[in-house]
């Protein structure tokens, strides 16, 4: 049966197993809009927020999803048939447990009607506006940690004479009217993967505010809040096997549900600007300093996002499909644990509570979960945005460490050749001489590089955006990655990595 309020009480008495809300979904008001509904917020934020409504028969905290790309308009055609709602399969060795999902409850598309979205952002019911619209949505340089401004995107949002295109115009044409109206600014709530999420939602917002409002840049300065949290679920993309799977086992037609595993965690900075629901209730670890979301931040960004960064690009180019195939494989395997033990976990702060060799562990554990099959391709995707934030900061650091000793500096050279792995890539041609789609937005600008710069990073190692002048200057990195990329070129990332481990 496809999944709609009508058919669910029906889909549940003909399958037991299949767990779903329990609340009315009548009368629900939207306290949150959520700007990009992909795979990782419907397994993530709204699975809290189902906890909540569930649990406690909240009735002013669902959520409205929000697609201000193009590419938002599927998501929008599955979930509305079903009357938005969409089941979670939780996957690991004890089985897939299905659970149908009801908070969210209208999806707006910007490109259907972009005044629609601003006024259910600056409508008083909204407390928080959320977001997952991964690193690229933020126009931030990583370098310069100032606003892309001069990104034709920003400037026609600046200009303002069509309706917006970034995030930016929208929260900023919905907290005007908000200020306008004497309401409190909603929350800015970034669940992406950034160091510093929230505060770099911020930055960018009062940069883009200054340039188009000094009175609201000065308002959002005070009264605004952007809190920073620190998101860890593994979500991969959504196949077709995923929905045969769900219909042929518990009888769920679903236009597009979302696998993922059963570990979730968020830790989140206590900042709000016009209330929120008691997601501490719930499991979320609601801590009150920015300081406390950093040490969460940094294990999990430095370990977990560090890792697939670091297996993705080795991984595709030996010809594997699956993560945990690459798990599995003992040469991989022990890759990602010694970088993690040798050249990441030295760097890390201790935390009360957390044993940090116990969260490798787990992690592997995570990344080897076989029913997921999460896919290689997926962690291949934008490293433009994820390498600045994942691996780079910790060779940066390995360097600061041991800055005059470069023959025998802090180690290194496995995050390096993570990075030579994805240069390597960038190149977009394998190692059987077929093409490589690589899906980043800066895939044009990277491929050129790459292939001007054949097998020397200087070429790429010149992006500015990307790479600080500390890691273009260091001589050992720099002679530690051309060794690496030499060598994948010449024998390929399989031996490579052998040599290395
Ligand atoms: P997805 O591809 O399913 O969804 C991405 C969403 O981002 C889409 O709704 C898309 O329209 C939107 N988007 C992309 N570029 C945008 C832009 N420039 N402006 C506005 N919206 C934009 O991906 P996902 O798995 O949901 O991951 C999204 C983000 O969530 C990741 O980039 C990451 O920061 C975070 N995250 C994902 C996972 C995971 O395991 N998938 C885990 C932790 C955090």
């Amino acid at each position: 049966l496809r999944l709609s309020n009508k058919n669910l009480p029906e889909i549940c008495s003909r399958n037991t197993e299949v767990e779903a809300c329990s609340y009315s979904r009548d009368n629900l008001k939207h306290g949150i809009v959520h700007v990009g509904v992909g795979g990782f917020h419907r397994a993530h934020l709204a699975v809290y927020v189902d906890k909540l409504l569930s649990q406690f028969d909240l009735k002013d905290w669902s959520i409205c999803g929000v697609g201000i790309t193009q590419w938002d308009a599927p998501m929008r055609d599955a979930l509305k048939p079903q009357d938005y709602l969409y089941t979670v399969i939780e996957r690991s060795d004890q089985g897939s447990q299905p659970k149908v999902m009801g908070c969210l409850t209208d999806f707006l598309l910007a490109q259907d009607d972009a005044e629609a979205v601003i006024a259910k952002m600056a409508d008083p019911q909204t407390h928080i506006v959320s977001m997952t619209i991964t690193e690229s949505g933020y126009f931030y340089n990583e370098n310069t940690h100032e606003l892309e401004a001069h990104k034709p995107e920003i400037q026609a949002d600046l200009k303002g004479d069509g309706p917006p295109r970034t995030i930016f115009g929208f929260l900023f044409a919905a907290q005007a009217r908000r200020h306008a109206a004497g309401l409190k600014p909603f929350t800015v709530l970034s669940c992406d993967n950034m160091q510093g999420n929230g505060s770099i939602s911020r930055s960018m917002l009062l940069s883009f505010a200054k340039l188009k409002d000094p009175a609201i840049h000065a308002w959002l300065e005070k009264e605004g809040a952007f809190p920073n949290s620190m998101v860890d679920r593994i979500t991969p993309r959504t196949v077709e096997e995923h929905k045969t799977f769900l219909a042929d086992t518990f009888g769920i037609e679903d236009g597009w549900p979302v696998v993922t595993e059963p570990f979730m965690q968020w830790v989140l900075e206590d900042q709000f600007s016009d209330g929120r629901p008691p997601f501490e209730k719930v499991g979320v670890q609601v801590v009150k300093t920015l300081h406390e979301v950093e040490q969460f931040e940094m294990h999990k960004l430095r370990l977990l996002n560090a890792s697939h960064s670091a297996l993705a690009y080795l991984a595709y180019l030996s010809g594997f499909e699956y993560v945990h195939d690459v798990i599995a494989d003992p040469v991989f395997n022990s890759y990602i644990i010694n970088m993690m033990q040798h050249e990441v976990r030295p760097l890390l702060p201790e935390i009360e509570g957390v044993d940090i060799d116990q969260y490798c562990k787990t992690l592997l554990a995570r990344f080897g979960n076989p029913t997921l099959r999460d896919e290689v391709v997926r962690l291949c995707l934008g490293g433009s945005g994820k390498f600045p934030q994942f691996i780079m900061p910790s060779i940066a650091e390995q360097i600061r460490r041991a800055p005059s000793n470069p023959a025998d500096g802090a180690p290194l050279r496995r995050l390096t050749l993570a990075v030579a792995g994805w240069f390597r890539f960038s190149n977009a041609i394998d190692e059987h001489g077929n093409p490589i789609k690589v899906n980043d937005p800066m895939a044009d600008e990277l491929q050129a590089k790459a292939r001007e710069g054949g097998q020397k990073p200087h070429v790429l190692l010149g992006i500015k955006m990307l790479f600080g002048d500390d890691l273009r200057g260091d001589e050992r990195f720099v002679r530690e990655l051309t060794d690496a990329m030499e060598s994948l070129y010449t024998v390929g990332a399989r031996k490579t990595l052998e040599n290395y481990v």
